[in-house]
């Protein structure tokens, strides 16, 4: 087992890592920019360093700054969290070569799933469904064309490097092809630096499922169900509930087995996350995502394991300690992303916290590097925290989140709290008859 982990992040994550260590008898090292001295994850860590000013590019992803603190304070593996590094394959190569241990899949293995084309080339060759669309890259717009005919409008034109959204466009006449190409070309050149653009059918009303994966280095493979993550605004998750209320058991264990059976023939190791569309009972693969998610809690929740610890044990070279038979769904579980936003603009609300009062209870967990008196940085992502709740069902699960919602205060700044409450008094959301564009929908009429 590994003696002292370096948490190469920040934040919640940062101390929910931290937890995880603390509870497996593990040191931790936590690294911090100037802006964060004060943080929880730098208070409760055993050791901290400090890698550089407040902006990420000089400190959370400054490489040879958390090598070097790594190597000064003798950690011997890094755990990236989510963001940052974590999907940055020359970061875990260069990690490896300092035989510091990288927590995560092997860098090639990033850097695989990294480049969607290939990733959804691989996809298919594992027996996992696509989206319909483009064999590869589309090099000419005569070419996007003939692609674009043969599937019919409407179609998404994506960028291979994409991410966070951006690079996309949805093209529903054949005249909007060649600015759509140009402008999603543009768009991830500026982002990625890199403007290869792929092409598939665009689906008008899917929800976004997405299973979550374990793998060991012994060819052990699990899979710990699925996650639906449907509300999202500009293609950002706001809410996150499992099981799916639009699956049944038989589609989760059928999914869920191909999926599962998928990453065992690719060799995957530690957690990972592969993300679907899903539309009139038919699954489509988007993107798989390699490494721990924000939304880990909700399963978790319904599990009972600590994904984390699982993620440490694997990277250690640790058997898996169950088999997929010995995982049981227990319930149902829905996370709030509470974010230092406004709840209707989404305009940042950065600032000092005057009051903070976390609800508690059977059920409810708050995962926040909170406390009266911090002051939310204005450089960094706006999540300040994540409400998770369990319950037996869904409904007593929605119960539970009205209750908990209500006595949640986070004083000082404005937050996305009353946006989750207006959430749970719809009727759609109650009914869990929602798709991915629906919160956006959600958010014009309340506008109005
Ligand atoms: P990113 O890595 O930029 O987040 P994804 O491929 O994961 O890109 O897609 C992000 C979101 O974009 C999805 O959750 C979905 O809302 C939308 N999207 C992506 N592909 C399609 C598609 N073929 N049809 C409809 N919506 C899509």
């Amino acid at each position: 087992m590994f003696e002292k982990i370096l948490i190469a992040n920040r934040g919640e994550i940062a101390l929910r890592i931290h937890r995880a260590c603390r509870e497996m008898g593990i040191a931790t090292v936590a690294v911090h920019s100037t802006a964060d001295e004060n943080a929880m994850h730098v208070r409760l860590a055993d050791e901290s360093v400090c890698i550089g000013p407040p902006p990420a590019a000089d400190s959370y992803l400054n490489i040879p700054a958390i090598i070097s603190a790594a190597e000064v304070t003798g950690a011997d593996a890094i755990h990236p969290g989510y963001g940052f590094l974590s999907e940055n394959a020359r970061f875990a190569d260069i990690v490896a070569e300092h035989s510091i241990t990288f927590i995560g899949p092997t860098a090639e293995h990033i850097r695989l799933m990294g480049d969607k084309i290939a990733a959804k080339e691989t996809a298919k060759r594992l027996g996992i469904p696509v989206v319909p669309g483009s064999e590869g890259s589309i090099d000419s717009l005569a070419e996007a064309e003939k692609i674009a005919d043969a599937i019919g409008y409407p179609v998404i034109v994506k960028a291979a490097s994409g991410g966070g959204g951006r690079g996309m466009k949805v093209v529903r006449t054949p005249d909007e092809l060649g600015p759509a190409m140009s402008a999603a070309g543009t768009e991830a050149k500026a982002a990625f630096g890199d403007d290869t653009l792929y092409l598939e059918k665009f689906l008008e009303r899917p929800r976004h499922i997405e299973f979550q994966v374990l793998g060991d280095m012994h060819g052990n493979t699990v899979h710990l169900g699925e996650r639906d993550c449907s509300l999202q605004r500009r293609h950002q998750k706001i809410l996150e509930e499992a099981p799916s209320p639009a699956l049944n058991d038989k589609e989760r264990e059928r999914m869920g087995g191909i999926v599962a059976k998928a990453i065992s023939k690719l060799g995957y190791i530690g957690l990972g996350t592969v993300e679907f569309l899903y539309e009139n009972g038919e699954f489509y693969f988007i993107e798989m995502n390699t490494r721990l998610q924000v939304e880990h809690p909700v399963t978790e929740m319904i599990t009972g394991l600590d994904l984390v610890r699982e993620q440490i044990r694997v990277a250690t070279g640790a058997k898996l300690p169950f088999r997929q038979k010995d995982i049981k769904f227990r319930g149902h579980a829905i996370e709030c992303r509470i974010n230092a936003e406004d709840p209707l603009t989404f305009a940042p609300s950065p600032g000092k916290i005057a009051e903070y009062h976390p609800p508690g209870g059977l059920d409810v967990r708050v995962d926040s590097a909170l406390y009266a008196g911090y002051t939310v940085p204005p450089y960094y992502d706006s999540l300040i925290s994540k409400l998770i709740v369990r319950g037996t069902n869904r409904n007593e699960c929605l119960l539970r989140l009205r209750r908990s919602l209500e006595e949640y205060v986070i004083g000082g700044i404005k937050t996305t709290i009353p946006l989750h409450q207006l959430l749970i008094g719809n009727d759609d959301f109650v009914n869990g008859a929602y798709n991915i564009n629906w919160l956006e929908a959600f958010l014009r009429d309340h506008e109005g």
